[in-house]
């Protein structure tokens, strides 16, 4: 995208291309911008103006864009091997991934089964899930229970278990539902509640669950700590161990979709760390490759692996993808894993994410705010609005102020929220903060 005629590019897109999670029509009047290339935190349009991605891209770009460790992999990677079919064959790449994300928790999670889309690894672990419950002769074990507010993907499986109204309800006559359970949101403490006191009492909840369908659950899935796309609602790490403890009791498995948390984005690498629990299906995706190329992955335990383990080739999992373990985007995964080792990630990110608190203090102390949370990586905030048409609109109006002081973010409802790149610098970090109050005070006119 070389060429300095922007509005081309842009009316070429608008006739050609259909853009996702967008009614078209907006773009009548919404901005689309046509990326020419990226460095950094930064994106540049084809004019020469820039944006910080401050949201890492849809939440897949963890050390930036043209990243030259990465790029270099890539480069190398691409004249050994493109990719080969991975039923049948085996290659370097993908073993070292599996045994290095295996070390990661201890080996609890051996296995690991990959696919392109996070809506895919989720579809992985619930039909692993039924079909193991099946091959141990308990096939009546069928049902599944998500969070409300869950997000987990949109594809038809998927969307099974996602609780986010605007995705799925126009699909609904094609969906087999789960059950939807309360979710341990903090927001909902009530008076004199503490984070913890929601997390107990959503928990008693899915144990009333449990109770009641005994023997038809397979599986319950959670977003661990932050349920992202509902609008960054984050709960206390005690739920995940309360969660844990029930699946144990009641004999149903515990699936973490991490595709969003994981990879160092709620503080630890994995957040289920954070309960001190490993579950029985770990989803990750997103941030996997750096947000390089799609990968999607479900990593799993020994005990689930062995249940499949046999010589009739029905017992075993016979789902695959094209593309399963692509060498190209597990290289990029491995140069995503060696940066977080080499520069001891985890660590500078606890500076890095106090720095950005503390530039946003005035936000989370501005009148029109409420609910200013943090965990890791992420913040969110809700913003005060009385008026119904104007809370409508806030999204896309605050999208464009931001874009007008080269910030993107893209609120969720009245929710403002930030998921950085792990490569702000304490320059990017001031015009982060600087450039979000600006926007949010110029669209809630205050
Ligand atoms: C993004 C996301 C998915 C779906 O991943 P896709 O690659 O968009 O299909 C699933 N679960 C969570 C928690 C996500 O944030």
């Amino acid at each position: 995208m070389k060429s300095s005629n922007q509005s081309e590019w842009i009316a070429r897109s608008l006739k050609s291309v259909w853009h996702p999670c967008t009614q078209m029509q907006h773009h009548e009047t919404l901005p689309l911008i046509p990326v020419s290339h990226g460095r950094g935190a930064w994106l540049f349009d084809a004019e020469g103006r820039r944006y910080l991605d401050g949201i890492s891209s849809w939440w897949v770009n963890l050390f930036g864009h043209a990243n030259p460790r990465i790029n270099a992999a890539l480069k190398d990677q691409l004249d050994l091997l493109e990719h080969a079919m991975l039923a049948g064959f085996t290659h370097e790449p993908v073993i070292r991934l599996s045994e290095q994300l295996a070390a990661r928790t201890g080996n609890m999670l051996g296995h690991c089964f990959y696919a392109s889309d996070g809506a895919s690894a989720v579809e992985i672990a619930l039909k692993m899930s039924f079909h193991f419950w099946r091959n141990s002769g308990q096939g009546e074990k069928q049902e599944f229970v998500c969070l409300k507010g869950s997000y987990h993907g949109e594809t038809i499986g998927a969307l099974m278990v996602t609780d986010v109204a605007l995705f799925r309800d126009a699909y609904g006559p094609l969906l087999q539902r789960a059950h939807v359970i309360e979710s341990p949101d903090f927001r909902q403490a009530r008076e004199g509640e503490t984070a913890a006191d929601v997390a107990r009492r959503a928990a008693g909840k899915l144990e009333a669950l449990l109770q009641e369908r005994a023997g038809k659950i397979a599986a319950v899935i959670v977003e661990p700590l932050v349920q992202c796309a509902t609008g960054m609602a984050m709960y206390d790490p005690l739920y995940l161990s309360e969660v844990r403890a029930l699946c144990d009791r009641y004999q149903v498995h515990l699936i973490a979709d991490e595709i969003a948390v994981g990879c160092g984005r709620t503080g630890t690498f994995f957040a289920c760390e954070q309960a001190n629990i490993w579950p029985d299906f770990l989803c990750l995706s997103k941030g996997i490759s750096g947000g390089y190329l799609p990968l999607s992955l479900v990593m799993t335990r020994d005990a689930i692996y062995q249940g499949f383990y046999d010589a009739d080739v029905r017992r075993g999992f016979l789902h695959s993808h094209s593309y399963t373990g692509n060498p190209l985007a597990c290289r990029a995964a491995l140069a995503t894993l060696a940066i977080f080792d080499e520069d001891d990630v985890l660590n500078r990110n606890r500076q890095r994410a106090a720095r950005i608190t503390e530039a946003l203090a005035p936000l989370a102390e501005h009148p029109k705010v409420r609910h200013f949370r943090n965990r890791g990586m992420i913040w969110a905030f809700d913003a005060v609005i009385g008026d119904a048409a104007a809370a409508a609109s806030f999204p896309q109006r605050f999208f464009a102020a931001a874009l007008q002081r080269e910030l993107l973010l893209r609120p969720i409802g009245r929710t403002v929220y930030l998921m950085p790149p792990y490569v702000l610098d304490e320059e990017e970090t001031v015009r982060l903060a600087a450039a979000t109050r600006a926007a949010f005070e110029e669209v809630i006119g205050a």
